[in-house]
């Protein structure tokens, strides 16, 4: 017993594990293959292991600015102009944060007040709803709808009241593998023009598109460009999710309330690998061929998963690939993934864990992002269920 009993009243009285330590744990303590979490299992290019290396060695070793490296903010400013066709100014639009997840925590606390509310488009990744609740906002979920979650913004529009101060996308689009379109950002661009509310753009997967589709960002589109936070992650670009690196681009006046709370949350971000991140992204060789490499791997998946009786529409964008298990089960998905795990030895993702109802269609999620010989291991599992 404690020598003092506490009467905490917590912030997040709903909150528990995040599912993706869950079945992590779960898939290590079953010898299991792990699809769940989505991570790497490849080895990353020795090139940027050879950059870390000289930063390294050769320091700096002290604080980075607080709204990040120079020459990485100079880096970044100059993808996003050619990919994006906005120029972001280094000095007062960038800012490189602790990964994604500090971003979009950063960006909600500098933005939502109590009784605030916030879209969120569901199923949702799972960091946005904490975010809003321990601010004292209030999440506003859409639901999207299978088997191709499209977003109908007439519907959306009827969410919209004085109260919204956000609307959070996320695009390519995680747990589902969908992805925005010219139109759907052209239409969220009308809703925002000439109101408060502002963007939260989560474009992570930016990299990550399949079938000759484009990633359409809020930077390419000057109104919403404007309203926007737009948030990515080194993390998922160049493989490296344990090095918890992103950015962040704003217009300067969101920037600036922005870095308000960055400072005083992580003031800044670890400075050696910043450096050895902006020499490595100055070669956009080592970002834009990241399609081709992970749509093989989709490739190879849905081909496996064809020859089983799951059922899949094929990932858009990102490296993660729902599977339907209704031909083969009438368990819960949450009773189905740890099925899988503990008979089959294969972990992967339930989804109604992602959206606030919990429901429940029996899909659960994958993560391609592994080597040949793991899918091969994993698709020999999943055919024979
Ligand atoms: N947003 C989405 C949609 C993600 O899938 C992830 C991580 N997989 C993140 C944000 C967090 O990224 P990071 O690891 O850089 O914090
Ligand atoms: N974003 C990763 C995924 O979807 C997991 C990150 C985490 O564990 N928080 O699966």
């Amino acid at each position: 017993m404690p020598y003092y009993n506490h009467h905490i009243q917590s912030k997040l009285p709903n909150v528990g594990t995040t599912i993706f330590t869950t079945m992590s744990q779960l898939a290590a303590a079953h010898d299991a293959i792990n699809l769940s979490q989505g991570f790497p299992d490849f080895d990353i290019d020795p090139k940027l292991i050879s950059l870390v290396n000289n930063r390294i060695t050769q320091g700096p070793h002290q604080y980075a600015p607080m709204q990040g490296a120079q020459r990485l903010r100079e880096v970044i400013s100059e993808k996003v102009y050619k990919l994006y066709n906005r120029h972001y100014h280094e000095d007062d639009e960038i800012t490189i944060t602790a990964g994604a997840t500090q971003a979009l925590y950063t960006a909600i606390a500098a933005f939502i007040k109590e009784n605030d509310e916030v879209i969120l488009f569901t199923p949702a990744y799972d960091c946005y709803q904490p975010a809003i609740e321990i601010c004292g906002g209030k999440p506003v979920f859409f639901q999207l709808k299978a088997p191709d979650y499209g977003v109908n913004w007439e519907e959306v529009k009827k969410l919209i009241n004085q109260k919204t101060r956000m609307i959070v996308i996320n695009t390519p689009h995680n747990p589902t593998g969908s992805i925005l379109s010219k139109n759907d950002l052209l239409e969220l661009e009308k809703i925002v023009s000439n109101t408060d509310i502002i963007v939260l753009s989560d474009e992570v997967y930016e990299h990550l598109i399949y079938e000759d589709e484009e990633h359409q960002s809020v930077a390419s589109y000057p109104v919403l460009a404007d309203s926007a936070i737009a948030v990515f992650s080194f993390g998922k670009t160049f493989h490296v999710t344990g090095w918890k690196m992103g950015y962040v681009l704003a217009p300067e006046n969101l920037m600036q309330e922005f870095r308000k709370v960055h400072q005083f949350n992580v003031f800044s971000c670890n400075h050696p690998l910043q450096l050895a991140l902006a020499d490595y992204m100055s070669d956009e060789d080592n970002y834009l061929g990241l399609s081709a490499f992970y749509d093989e791997k989709r490739t190879m998946f849905l081909e496996m998963v064809a020859a089983s009786r799951f059922k899949a529409s094929p990932s858009k964008g990102t490296y993660f690939q729902l599977l339907n298990y209704s031909e083969i089960s009438s368990l819960s998905d949450v009773e189905m993934a740890k099925k899988l795990v503990i008979d089959h030895k294969l972990a992967s993702i339930p989804i109604s864990v992602f959206y606030h109802a919990n429901l429940d269609e029996h899909f659960l999620r994958f993560c391609f992002a592994k080597k040949e010989e793991t899918l091969k291991r994993a698709g020999d599992i999943l055919i024979k269920l």
